[in-house]
């Protein structure tokens, strides 16, 4: 590990201070500090941002949700108005690591945390986003768990957030606030980047900036959502594929449909063609296979991860059955 120095912000101007001239802001630090023991990350300075209010859970005005930075995956995934609104972002936080790293991550932490794509992981190797210009030994190497969508000849690591899924899925924005005071919202759609020419790039967050909390707007009532991960083995293991589904169906018709997939894409993968096929029909087994049919739409496999084409069809399509119901 790299020599570095610590600082614990009192406030959030403090934070903004520290942000401001270079330091880089830890949470939780289940994933920072595992990347600067393998000096994967070499930041100079530490700043604690865990003493800062931006821990509660709100329901706002327009009836959405509003996740502040620093509450903990595991209260997230507890609280009521989660559990019983938004199952669909319980289950994958409940889905994810392990119930001791889920007391101590954030949801700020958990979207921004990176790849975990050997190769990035591994500083002899070669790796465009760890080091820009280097190459990708991912293309070349072993890539059974790499991404089948969004990749680029620079880049093919996923990204390994669950909760990230269901976000993208329910179209959440992420608010910010910037060194100079001034508070920012992004669409979560535009907030995780896609690599292009430019895989060290990964968030749309600017030098500073602090992640404040994610807000899932409201939806129509009832809704049912839920989430799927197939993954190696059956817990503590990030996802080969995975599927957030949020149906809101009234009258026996699909009026809202909000799907993303997981363990597929270098960032949550939104799945507009399969919500399109969805809205106006009536559940049933057949239209679930048809519209799980486009959920791979545009995949590039690789060497070893051609399975996964297949994997995210049956997943979609186990999802929607698991959400819509076998009418
Ligand atoms: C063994 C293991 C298994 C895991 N399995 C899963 C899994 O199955 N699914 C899953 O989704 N995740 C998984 N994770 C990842 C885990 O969810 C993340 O480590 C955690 O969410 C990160 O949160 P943190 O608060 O600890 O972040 P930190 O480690 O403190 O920070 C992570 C990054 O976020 C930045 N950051 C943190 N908060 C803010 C903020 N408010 N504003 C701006 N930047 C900020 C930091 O600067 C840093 O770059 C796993 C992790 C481990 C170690």
């Amino acid at each position: 590990m790299h020599p570095f120095s610590y600082t614990k912000a009192a406030d959030t101007r403090e934070a903004l201070n520290a942000g401001r001239s270079g330091g880089r802001y830890i949470a939780g630090g289940t994933t920072l500090v595992d990347l600067m023991r393998e000096t994967v990350e070499r930041p100079g300075t530490l700043v604690d941002i865990s003493a800062l209010p931006l821990r509660q859970i709100t329901v706002t005005e327009r009836g959405g949700l509003r996740i502040g930075a620093l509450v903990r995956m595991g209260e997230a995934a507890a609280h009521p108005k989660v559990r019983t609104t938004y199952s669909v972002i319980s289950q994958a936080l409940e889905l994810s690591a392990s119930a001791q790293l889920r007391n101590m991550a954030t949801i700020g932490g958990n979207i921004m945390q990176r790849t975990r794509c050997t190769y990035f992981r591994d500083v002899t190797a070669a790796c465009n986003k760890r080091e820009p210009g280097s190459g990708c030994a991912a293309l070349e190497g072993f890539n059974r768990s790499h991404a089948i969508l969004g990749t680029s000849d620079q880049c093919v690591a996923t990204h390994p957030s669950d909760v990230a899924v269901a976000f993208a899925a329910l179209e959440a924005t992420v608010h910010l606030l910037g060194p100079d005071g001034k508070e920012r919202s992004v669409a979560f759609a535009d907030f995780l980047l896609q690599p292009g020419s430019t895989p060290n790039r990964e968030q749309a967050i600017r030098t500073g900036e602090l992640i404040t909390a994610v807000e899932v707007p409201a939806l129509p009532r009832p809704l049912r959502s839920g989430y799927l991960k197939v993954r190696d083995r059956q817990s503590y293991e990030f996802a080969l594929t995975s599927a957030a589904v949020a149906l809101h169906i009234r009258g026996g018709v699909i009026r809202e449909a909000k799907v993303a997939a997981g363990g597929v894409g270098t960032v949550p993968w939104k799945l507009p063609k399969v919500e399109q096929h969805l809205i106006g029909e009536r559940p049933s087994a057949s239209l679930w296979t048809a519209a799980a049919e486009q959920a791979s739409d545009g995949a590039h496999p690789l060497q070893h991860n051609g399975f996964k084409v297949e994997l995210l069809k049956r997943t979609v399509e186990r999802q929607l059955r698991i959400v819509g119901g076998d009418a």
